[in-house]
């Protein structure tokens, strides 16, 4: 292929005009079906990249455990109608989906950053902290007090998580068999929770820091839901959305995605999920 463009471009071999048109016609042949191959390599690593993330997620505790799960999984996004421009254009990382059936590998790394002005010391995807910096920037000029409670999580910090909780149900008399059971229940297993991949922001109001729903309420949590695409972040786990993404509403839990697909899904009200064709 390459022969037959740089055949084109410097027009070294001329013969007949027939010949020519022939020779236009099988490359743009050739070049139709480079472009779908093109296509059609990107959309499988993105399947590959997201079937090796084994997925699950949730949160509702600050830093520690999770009790998200409110329903068992979901079957299927209703397809059809949902514009997904976005994901050609978008990096895969922006996109990676994190939830119970696509679990991060348990070497999952990912460089991170120091999220801005956050003396709790939480980080975030370096690739992605700007934009979460701008957007805490930008809330605090508009006179809000938003705090970072959860953002980065390590694979490790979950596993102790999770061995502590099983050790406390153990010396309160349980089984080892009923103590990992329970605590299961509780907290997310490592490589499951998004907060593993780096992507995922917990945003309080200072004046509320608690994990329910009446966080909607709050002014800070209303700015950040009307002007988070702009920065690329979206509400990950919506009202309503709980039976796909297995996890409650969280009103509080902010995922980067892009500008471009964070639009896209806001606009059409969605969850990752569905956005991705994806459970
Ligand atoms: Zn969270």
């Amino acid at each position: 292929m390459r022969d037959e463009r740089a055949e084109g471009r410097d027009g070294r071999k001329r013969r007949s005009s027939s010949v020519g048109r022939r020779r236009k016609k099988k490359y743009r042949v050739k070049k139709r079906f480079f472009v779908f191959l093109l296509i059609l390599i990107l959309c499988l690593a993105g399947m590959v990249r997201c079937t090796v993330h084994r997925l699950t997620d949730g949160d509702s505790s600050p830093d520690g455990g999770s009790t998200g799960f409110d329903g068992i999984g979901a079957d299927g996004s209703e397809g059809g109608s949902v514009q997904r421009t976005a994901i050609a254009s978008t990096e895969a990382w922006k996109l990676t989906l994190v939830n119970k059936t696509h679990r991060l590998p348990e070497d999952y790394t990912v460089e991170t950053a120091a999220i801005a002005g956050d003396t709790a010391g939480h980080t975030f995807d370096a690739r992605a902290v700007d934009s979460l910096n701008r957007m805490l920037a930008d809330a605090k000029e508009a006179g809000l007090d938003v705090m970072v409670c959860s953002a980065y999580r390590t694979i490790e910090y979950q596993e102790n998580l999770i061995a502590a909780q099983v050790a406390k149900y153990v010396a309160q008399g349980l089984s080892q068999a009923e103590a990992e059971a329970r605590t299961a229940t509780e907290i997310i297993e490592p490589g499951a929770s998004e907060h593993n991949l780096g992507l995922a922001v917990d945003l309080v109001a200072r004046s509320y820091q608690t994990l329910d729903a009446a966080q909607a309420s709050t002014a800070e949590n209303q700015w950040l839901l009307a002007n988070c695409t702009r920065y690329g972040f979206i509400l990950r786990y919506p009202d309503g959305k709980q039976e796909i993404t297995g996890i409650i509403y969280e009103p509080w839990h902010f995922r980067y995605v892009g500008e471009a697909a964070a639009s896209e899904i806001m606009e059409q009200g969605l969850c990752l999920e569905e956005y991705l064709g994806q459970n």
